[in-house]
């Protein structure tokens, strides 16, 4: 289970590094798009935070140098790639934060960005050679069309704009089609991994990079270390468009990205309407059963990260401010298929509108800074309400953690009726019966026709109340409510 964090935004472990007399943007705590203090450190001190809440592993947006003079504070305009931006700690201090993390039994992902790097990068001064970036007559956006890459129709001139526009005018356009550049962003990597011994790398906008670069990419990197895992960023709005980015994928076109693991955006854009919408035979609970049935179109669903938002997009539990809708999301993300990752501060029912500008999705965490009110790393704390968020996602990831059935055991769902959602988790050893019941009000789920599931089992263990129950007739759900039960015989 993946936990994202924003450095600049999780907690202030070092007030020395604030600002730094050689950098351009300066401490700016009450700015959404200012530098806040958040670092390495801070990280560093909460190691038993992610353990006591039963995540397993770190993604870090990006560390590295950030020289930019405004809005520098996300990571993503990079200006060294081979240097932590002192504002974050060093590349030391990078590397002890993942030895520290191993010693606890945590993973850490590193963010890398090849799209694009910071307009205040120092190659920008003098560059390797006119092409090292994409150049164009006068400035031209990208067309922030990913779909370009895999359209069968697609015109040259928006493959173009997808592969060579910019991003903004912040970021300039690295070009891959330059071997050198190509080959730059391969050995940074590789040195990365080595270096500070990563689990995992996250690319960043992963089709908006020349698609043939990030492909023969992954293949050196997995190359060099066949048992890791590498997720790209790749955001589209239906589950044909992700496949076509997963590993191995029967494409047409013949292209094969070689990317182990694609993010399931379409999935997110599901859960923002699954507990909103009065139900039909396409809405409400059906749209996470027909979500799940397109996934024959992945090589391997099982290497999908999924997400109920991310620091991009409005904090979900803005969208669905209920606890009971909190808590159905996160029974589901942490009982179906594939990788879930966790935003920071999604344990404490944290808010943001993307609306109200990026920095408003990635508050601080409270208790981070020493000067902070309150302390929502303890339960002391934190509000009733959050406790009961927290104690809840904790409970279920300590289970997740001890069961294999739930990590790799196979997917088997029953097409829902009257609003509820059954599925189950299954292996050689153990089944998982989850039911999201998606009512306002109490219902009797009769399980006969569950049978080919349930056969051999007669009573469910609650892993949310530990109470053990019947199965054998029916099942009383409460209002609003995901139930996840180990079947015992
Ligand atoms: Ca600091």
């Amino acid at each position: 289970v993946v936990y994202l964090i924003m450095p600049d935004r999780f907690s202030n472990g070092d007030t020395s590094n604030d600002s730094i007399a050689t950098l351009k943007d300066k401490l700016k705590r009450k700015d959404q798009y200012g530098r806040h203090g958040g670092d390495i450190q801070g990280i560093i001190n909460h190691l038993d935070y992610f353990n006591d809440l039963g995540v397993t592993t770190l993604w870090l947006t990006p560390a590295l140098e950030n020289d930019q003079p405004h809005a520098s504070y996300h990571g993503y305009a990079i200006t060294d790639y081979y240097k932590v931006d002192p504002r974050h700690g060093s590349n030391e201090l990078y590397k002890q934060m993942v030895e520290k993390a191993h010693q606890k039994g945590l993973k850490v992902i590193m963010d890398m960005v090849f799209n694009h790097c910071g307009s205040e990068h120092w190659w920008m001064n003098d560059l390797p050679s006119k092409d090292w970036i994409n150049q164009w007559p006068e400035y031209t956006n990208c067309n922030f069309r990913a779909a370009t890459l895999s359209d069968p129709y697609a015109s040259e001139y928006d493959k173009k704009r997808m592969s060579k526009g910019w991003f903004v005018k912040t970021m300039p356009d690295l070009n891959q089609d330059n071997p050198f550049v190509a080959k730059y962003l391969t050995q940074n990597s590789i040195w990365w991994v080595e270096y500070a011994d990563l689990d995992g790398i996250r690319t960043d906008t992963h089709p908006y990079s020349e698609k043939a670069f990030t492909a023969s990419w992954a293949k050196e990197v997995i190359t060099e270390y066949p048992n890791f895992n590498i997720v790209g960023e790749v955001w589209m709005n239906d589950t044909p468009l992700c496949a076509y980015w997963q590993k191995d994928a029967l494409n047409k076109d013949g292209f094969n990205s070689n990317l182990p693991t694609v993010m399931d955006f379409p999935l997110m854009f599901t859960l923002q309407k699954v507990f909103n919408e009065e139900q039909s035979w396409d809405k409400g609970a059906a749209r996470l059963y027909d979500h799940l049935s397109k996934d024959f179109l992945y090589p391997n669903p099982n290497n999908i990260l999924i997400f109920a938002d991310n620091h991009d997009e409005s904090r979900f539990f803005t969208k669905n401010d209920s606890i009971e809708k909190y808590k159905m999301t996160m029974a589901f993300l942490l009982t179906t298929r594939g990788i879930p990752q966790i935003y920071y501060g999604t344990e404490i029912l944290m808010k943001g509108m993307k609306s109200e500008g990026d920095g408003k999705l990635r508050l601080d965490f409270p208790g981070g800074w020493a000067d902070d009110k309150r302390n929502a790393f303890t339960a002391e704390g934190r509000t009733k309400k959050e406790n009961e968020a927290w104690n809840y996602l904790q409970t279920i990831l300590k289970y997740r953690k001890g069961s294999d059935v739930l990590t790799s055991g196979k997917l088997k769902q029953f097409v829902p009726e009257d609003n509820i959602y059954v599925y189950f988790r299954y292996n050689s050893s153990k089944t998982v019966m989850v039911i999201l019941n998606i009512n306002k009000s109490e219902k009797t789920l009769k399980t006969n026709r569950f049978i080919e599931a349930t056969k051999g089992f007669t009573k469910g263990h609650d892993i949310i109340t530990g109470n053990d129950f019947d199965i054998q007739n029916e099942i009383t759900l409460s209002p609003n409510s995901a139930t996840i039960l180990e079947l015992i015989p």
